[in-house]
């Protein structure tokens, strides 16, 4: 296994957290208890460059990548992040002029983002994702759209496009600068091209000792200055760049360039250091986040009370993960998601129910997985009459 950073090709990446079993993937659906103790495991040796400031799993293994029509990572049922795709599709639509032009997303999940984009005026969107699901597609812009299940270059080699999407992929690809090579070159000489990627912020991660955003599935981290830095290093000029969904998203927009290294750096992209110190401080901040869910878990417990928690994508796989056999102070798995209620949780092997089943079980303590959902959350709580303590991560 290499110890180049593939991010800038340095040497020079420490390591600063190890966890040995982790399940390797997050969103697959599992349809029995079995399978979801018995999911495949790897681990994680995070290291930090610092070079470049990437953050990267050394021992990731693609083998383990079984991405496919099972996978079900969709937020597209909370009405909060239907509001915040649909407000980003019509800023990336009005600011680069996209109105009756071509959008193809790379890694484009069930479609609802591009769906928003044709929605906002692009003629046509074409997604590509293993996991998509045509049938599920909205019928407004169904004649408006093309959807490839397969991945970007291997099934849709060439980016032909007025504007290339990508949001929350490139987090899940271990050879970032070659793939990111591998884009610009697929735009070729269409300089015009703007180039959209948002990916979650690996900064706000460290700090927070947020041990549910650290997973196998997530083999890159980016903060602004190493996003900014890999763009520049793989011939992209960076146009914007700014941090979304209560500063939980990085959103970087590009053109691809000729030039060598593009552009200078703008003074949020300075944060190499920070992050250095974020991610020597992350375990000790990870070992006190876990004590202080661990302690707020038992409490309930002894008190005879139980508790769920709302959320059974990547985090609430990785919250229930990360507890081990304290896992078992949680009930239940909540999601609103309908494709998910009656499967199980991969590792734990929780239940994932339905938010009605909330009635039955009454749980003393609901804890989400995502702030962002917090509000959401408690009208639904609300609505259905069930009277709890809601705390987020
Ligand atoms: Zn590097």
């Amino acid at each position: 296994m290499s110890t180049a950073c593939p991010a800038c090709g340095s040497g020079d990446a420490r390591s600063f957290y190890q966890c040995a079993d982790v399940p390797v993937h997050s969103c697959l659906l599992v349809d029995d208890e079995r399978t979801a103790l018995d999911f495949p495991r790897g681990d994680l040796d995070l290291m930090f460059c610092t070079a470049c400031g990437f953050v990267y799993n050394r021992v990731f293994d693609p083998a383990h990548n079984a991405y496919s029509s099972d996978y079900e990572e969709t937020q597209g049922f909370s009405a909060r992040f239907q509001d915040f795709i649909a407000d980003l599709a019509g800023q990336w639509v009005d600011r680069y002029d996209l109105v009756g032009k071509t959008v193809v997303e790379i890694g484009c999940g069930k479609g609802e983002f591009l769906t928003e984009m044709v929605r906002a005026g692009a003629a046509h969107g074409i997604g590509v994702d293993p996991g998509v699901h045509p049938e599920r597609i909205a019928d407004d812009v169904v004649g408006r759209t093309t959807w490839i299940p397969g991945f970007f270059p291997r099934d849709y080699p060439e980016l032909t496009a007025d504007a290339v999407i990508c949001r929350h992929t490139l987090e899940h690809i271990a050879p970032v600068a070659d793939w990111m090579r591998t884009v610009r070159a697929a735009i070729g000489d269409r300089t015009d091209t703007v180039v959209l990627f948002e990916l979650p912020d690996v900064r706000r991660v460290l700090e927070e000792g947020a041990f549910w955003d650290v997973y196998y599935e997530h083999c890159s981290y980016f903060s602004t200055g190493s996003l900014a830095r890999l763009f520049r290093r793989t011939g992209f000029e960076v146009l914007n760049q700014w941090t979304a969904y209560d500063d939980q998203y990085l959103i970087v927009e590009a053109r691809p360039s000729t030039t060598p290294a593009p552009g200078t750096p703008e003074a949020v992209e300075g944060d190499l250091d920070a992050v250095g110190r974020a991610a020597d401080r992350f375990a000790a901040a990870h070992a006190a986040m876990m004590d202080r869910w661990r302690e707020r878990l038992r409490h309930v417990a002894d008190g005879g009370g139980r508790s769920v928690i709302w959320g059974s994508g990547s985090k609430g796989v990785a919250f229930l993960a990360a507890l081990g056999a304290d896992s078992a102070l949680v009930d239940a798995a909540v999601d609103i998601n309908p494709f998910k209620h009656g499967r199980y949780m991969a590792g734990s092997g929780h239940r994932i129910v339905a938010p009605k089943e909330l009635q039955e079980l009454r749980p003393d303590l609901v804890i989400a997985m995502n702030s962002a959902y917090l509000d959401e959350i408690g009208r639904d709580l609300a609505t259905m009459d069930v009277a709890t303590t809601l705390e987020a991560v």
